[in-house]
């Protein structure tokens, strides 16, 4: 039996209470059981969030009742029963199993991802690939093909229930129109029985002819990038000519929703557009169905490098209220590297073996290094084609498998750790340089809107006491661009 008479009930539904810089030690969170599992995040009034993520348990909990569980849970004999009888129930007292996965042996990838252009219809500000500023290259058909034969044979030999054809990389997709459309109707037929999922990111500028297409043939879904009010859209993504691009966007969102096609929102916040936030989300929800609504502030990279930094306390108020007002639309927002209910040391997928092809044919894992001379080609490239398939740098892919988030010393003791997963490396890269990684201030978003998360979810589950009986893999959510 729960004990009862100590709790803290949460009173808030969708806010952290806690208003205090997460720089202040104060506000830290410390660990309970000396192996960082278990933790005592500070929130207000003396009140504490209990969070054990490997567990799946939160709750609230008076200071009084946390030196308690800390003692229950590092043996002290004779401590307070109800609480030791708390620890026993939740399953605190048992060793939690590891979340950690790592790949091994010789990548047999059975999705790929195709960097089919560096060109683009658009010219946004904030695009973390300068597009169109250097002359564009095209991916050829052959090189498609090399790449959909590897993972269509992979997926036969492994069993594998489908194959995946992907479309990103540092252009718009769509702008190499006849390589979409020819690449999967040829993987397509080359699958024969075996089902192909396709899914492509895009900016949404698209003629009724190619959304009748993808409506048709990307069974996988859209991710559309689209920054919410248009005239905060039009500010940063206008068009080659110059002009704003949201009115072409809107109509393909209704395209897509009167189709009720699958198909995802993304929107980047640049530090002035924060206030709009709210608005914006409030905009989205109330004209369109998108199956998922992601929020990212916007990184100093590409065109936008040097520009004011969106990473402030602002975003995260901007996030709260936001997140408010899409609760009424019954959407929880996505950040990136906020995900309560994932417990993974994988990021993104370039941990995983994520297989992307450059134009050029050659392989990378990451999204934002979608050509040679990126900055970090050398890290994320692991490997070429070849006469039969693909050479693998093993060395090169042994480096990236082992950037899960355990190897992460600045990450270990964060309680966001298992959820957010060392964040993107990408990123990491740029603001840090090769070195060990120290953090940035995307940490302090992550964890106050984890903590948002676990008190959403304690009120959702009655006020005291939150048990997580699912724990999916990650998404696949890619959080490391401006797109
Ligand atoms: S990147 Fe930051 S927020 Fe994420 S796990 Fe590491 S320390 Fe925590
Ligand atoms: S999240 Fe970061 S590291 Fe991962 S694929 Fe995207 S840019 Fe690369």
């Amino acid at each position: 039996m729960l004990p009862r008479g100590r709790w803290v009930r949460c009173t808030t539904s969708h806010c952290c209470p806690c208003r205090r810089s997460a720089v202040e030690a104060s506000c830290w969170e410390r660990s309970l059981n000396g192996t960082r599992d278990v933790f005592a995040i500070p929130l207000e009034d003396g009140a504490h969030l209990v969070y054990a993520p490997l567990h799946g348990v939160a709750f609230a909990a008076t200071s009084g009742m946390v030196a308690a569980l800390s003692a229950v849970l590092r043996g002290s004999e004779g401590g307070d029963q109800d609480v030791a009888a708390l620890a026993r129930e939740t399953g605190l007292l048992r060793r939690p199993p590891s979340p950690v996965t790592r790949r091994r042996g010789t990548p047999t990838p059975t999705e790929v991802t195709l960097f089919l252009t560096t060109a683009c219809n658009l010219r946004c500000t904030y695009c973390y690939a300068s597009a169109g500023d250097a002359p564009a290259t095209y991916m050829t058909m052959d090189v498609a093909k090399q790449g959909i034969d590897f993972v269509i044979d992979n997926a036969r030999r492994e069993g594998a229930p489908f194959a995946g054809v992907h479309y990103h990389g540092g252009g718009e997709p769509s702008v190499h129109w006849n390589l979409m459309t020819e690449s999967l109707a040829y993987a397509r037929e080359r699958a024969g029985g075996l089902p192909v999922i396709a899914a492509s990111a895009g900016n949404g500028v698209f003629t009724d002819r190619q959304i009748d297409w993808m409506i048709a043939n990307l069974n996988g879904g859209m991710s559309l990038s689209f920054d919410g009010l248009p005239e905060a859209h039009d500010k940063h993504r206008p068009t080659v000519r110059g002009t704003g691009s949201s009115a072409r966007v809107m109509h393909t969102m209704r395209r897509f929703t009167d189709a009720d096609y699958p198909y995802a929102v993304r929107l980047t916040v640049t530090a002035e557009q924060i206030p709009l936030l709210p608005d914006s989300i409030e905009f989205v929800l109330s004209n369109f169905t998108p199956k998922r609504v992601q929020v990212e502030p916007a990184y100093q990279l590409g065109r936008h490098a040097g520009e004011p930094d969106a990473e402030t306390e602002e975003f995260i108020a901007a996030y709260r209220e936001a997140q408010g007002r899409a609760a009424r639309f019954g959407h929880e927002l996505i950040y990136s590297a906020a995900r309560v209910g994932t417990l993974t040391n994988h990021f993104c997928g370039i941990t995983q073996d994520n297989f992307c092809l450059s134009p050029a044919g050659n392989v990378s894992a990451c999204f934002e290094a979608f050509s040679e001379d990126n900055e970090f080609a050398d890290v994320f490239f692991y490997g070429s084609p070849g006469a039969d398939g693909y050479t693998f740098d093993m060395d090169r892919l042994d480096r990236l498998r082992d950037l899960g988030v355990e190897h992460r010393s600045f990450c270990d003791g964060c309680f966001a750790k298992w959820n957010c997963a060392g964040d993107c490396y990408h990123k990491s890269l740029a603001t840090n340089g090769r070195g060990e990684f120290t953090g940035s201030q995307r940490c302090h978003i992550t964890r106050e809107l984890v903590k948002d998360q676990l008190l959403t979810r304690i009120a959702g589950s009655g006020g005291l006491i939150w048990r997580d009986d699912h724990t999916g893999e990650p998404c696949g959510v890619h959080g490391g661009t401006n797109e």
